[in-house]
């Protein structure tokens, strides 16, 4: 090996992982979630604690106001509702957020939750069952909200990375971690 390619070796090694992934960010740092009537009110506690999971961060700016629910608001800039995805041709997966984009800013979001899985507040998460955790999706999907993105999607996800609320693996994971607040750190 050469001493060049040594060395860049040597730097690659040496840098942080970065990681979190990230798509665009919210245009201001103060949005107010609007829940609509569709969240059944035994699922309040952990919507909202899944949206004050990203508040309060470290060197984050950004500021999640609310939630309103059974808004019934036209057009909020930030709402979360419940819908059967097959009727919407969307993918079959528990949530999906529309908004963002892949990059630069964003000042809507739209977050979905599939009424085509059975949802529980107790943690319970199984894909052979189609059993969803109301708060371990809802962070996650205020997560891309937010602007980020699954960690996998910017390369091989390393441990802190797997751990985060962005990674998709199942598992249940209400709280967002060091690298989930890392990448809203940085973007806001
Ligand atoms: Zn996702």
């Amino acid at each position: 090996m050469s001493m060049l390619a040594a060395t860049a070796a040597a730097v690659l090694t040496g840098q942080p992982a970065q990681a979190y992934c990230k798509i665009s960010r919210w245009q201001y740092t103060t949005y107010t979630m609007h829940v609509r009537s569709s969240i059944p009110a035994g699922w309040q506690s952990a919507v909202s604690g899944a949206m004050h999971q990203w508040n309060g961060i470290t060197n984050s700016s950004l500021a999640l106001w609310g939630p309103i629910w059974n808004s019934g608001t036209a057009n909020p800039e930030f709402v979360v509702d419940r819908v059967y995805f097959p009727s919407y041709g969307l993918p079959d997966v528990p949530g999906i957020t529309l908004g963002p984009a892949t990059s630069g800013t964003h000042t809507h979001a739209e977050v979905y939750l599939n009424t085509n899985f059975s949802w529980n507040t107790s943690g319970t998460m199984s894909q052979a069952n189609r059993q969803v955790d109301v708060r371990t999706i809802a962070v996650h999907e205020i997560g891309h909200a937010n602007g980020l993105h699954h960690p996998d999607a910017c390369g091989a996800p390393d441990s802190a990375e797997i751990a985060s609320v962005m990674y998709v693996n199942w598992t249940k994971k209400q709280n967002t971690t060091a690298d989930d607040k890392a990448g809203m750190a940085s973007h806001y």
